[in-house]
């Protein structure tokens, strides 16, 4: 058992500690039967850490400010797998003293609708925060709606300026499942600075803020996607390896450098299992260190996201204040 090192202070939102103590949760344990050196990356003492920070934060907001934060979950139809993780985000709020507010559009739901509801959503002064359901029904996409999503409140990082602003290495809130995934790599005690890390998978929601995320913490990264040739020439050379492809074991232990330190964000469901990116067995044998999956990337995401959600509650509250004064 050994002590986490601290996130490493930089730019992003997300890298300043919310609450004054720092996380202490140690996040590493040996995996039973499995080579010295193989270490499990469990996201659960990672997620209870931030969400502990949270809550008493959401308790000192709700002493100064009379209210709570609040974060808006935007439906557009039925999906499943949306309420799947809507249902988790709720009860992640509700834990940590959040309010979740449903915000819902039935019926007709065209452009001009969305558009218009995330823009009663941002100047709305009790919502903080405001997530959309994706992906998106037919007929409907996130590039025609998104702009009108004020960016303060944009705790999912889907905006073009927060993604722009993540490129630029400013302040802004990156998706909280590639800030999950980083969330990780800090806590796993390598100093992450100029090593080799690569990411597999490019979407603009994981792979593209990952390799962003990794650049800012000095990383040399290489960005691999489905037109890259020859996968294992670049996984081998991985000191860092983070896999967001959506294929159920693409990576092997035969694609990893011995030691390397594998965060795996794939969800797959094959003969009714939930399996990563990574083939765990053959993987694990030649990692250093490597998130479990389920049990990784995922528990931490939502707490990243009612982080984001204190927050944005906290510079809205700065912002009307400031406001008042002028
Ligand atoms: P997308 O389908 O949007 O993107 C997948 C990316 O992987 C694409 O860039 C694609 O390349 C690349 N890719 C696909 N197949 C290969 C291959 N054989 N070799 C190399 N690259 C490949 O998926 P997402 O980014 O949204 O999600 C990725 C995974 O992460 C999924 O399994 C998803 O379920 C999971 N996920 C997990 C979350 C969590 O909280 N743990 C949250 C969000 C997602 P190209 O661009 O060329 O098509």
């Amino acid at each position: 058992v050994t002590a986490i090192a601290d996130p490493v202070p930089d730019m992003a939102a997300d890298d300043r500690p919310v609450a004054d103590t720092p996380d202490t949760a140690v996040a590493d344990r040996p995996i039973p039967g499995e080579p010295a050196g193989a270490r499990l990356l469990a996201g659960s003492p990672i997620a209870a850490g931030i969400r502990d920070q949270v809550a008493g934060d959401v308790e000192a907001f709700r002493r100064r400010h009379g209210r709570r934060p609040a974060l808006a979950v935007l439906r557009l139809g039925t999906s499943p797998a949306f309420e799947l993780y809507a249902r988790q985000i709720v009860r992640t709020c509700t834990r940590v003293g959040i309010e979740p507010r449903e915000s819902r559009l039935d019926g007709r739901r065209s452009v001009a609708r969305v558009r218009q509801r995330l823009r009663e959503l941002s100047l709305d002064p009790d919502v903080s925060g405001v997530i959309i359901q994706q992906p998106f029904p037919r007929g409907l996409s996130l590039g025609d709606v998104v702009d009108a999503l004020d960016s303060d409140k944009d705790v999912d990082g889907i905006t073009p300026i927060s993604a722009g602003r993540l490129a630029m290495g400013l302040d802004a809130f990156s998706p909280a499942t590639a800030q999950a995934a980083v969330e990780i790599l800090d806590r796993a005690g390598r100093d992450l600075e100029g090593l080799d890390a690569v990411v597999v998978g490019r979407s603009n929601v994981v792979g593209r803020p990952v390799a962003q995320l990794l650049l800012r913490r000095h990383c040399t990264v290489t960005i691999c996607h489905s037109r890259t040739r020859d996968l294992a020439s670049h996984t081998r050379r991985a000191d860092v390896l983070v896999v967001a492809a959506g294929s159920p074991g693409l990576v092997t232990g035969s694609m990893l450098k011995p030691g390397a330190t594998v965060v795996d964000i794939g969800i797959n469901v094959v003969d009714g299992r939930i399996v990563g990116d990574v083939d765990a067995d053959s993987a694990c044998a030649v990692a250093g260190a490597i998130t479990p999956v389920p049990g990784g990337v995922g528990p931490v995401t939502n707490a990243i996201l009612v982080r984001h959600v204190m927050i944005a509650a906290r510079r809205l509250a700065e912002r009307e204040t400031r406001a008042r004064r002028s």
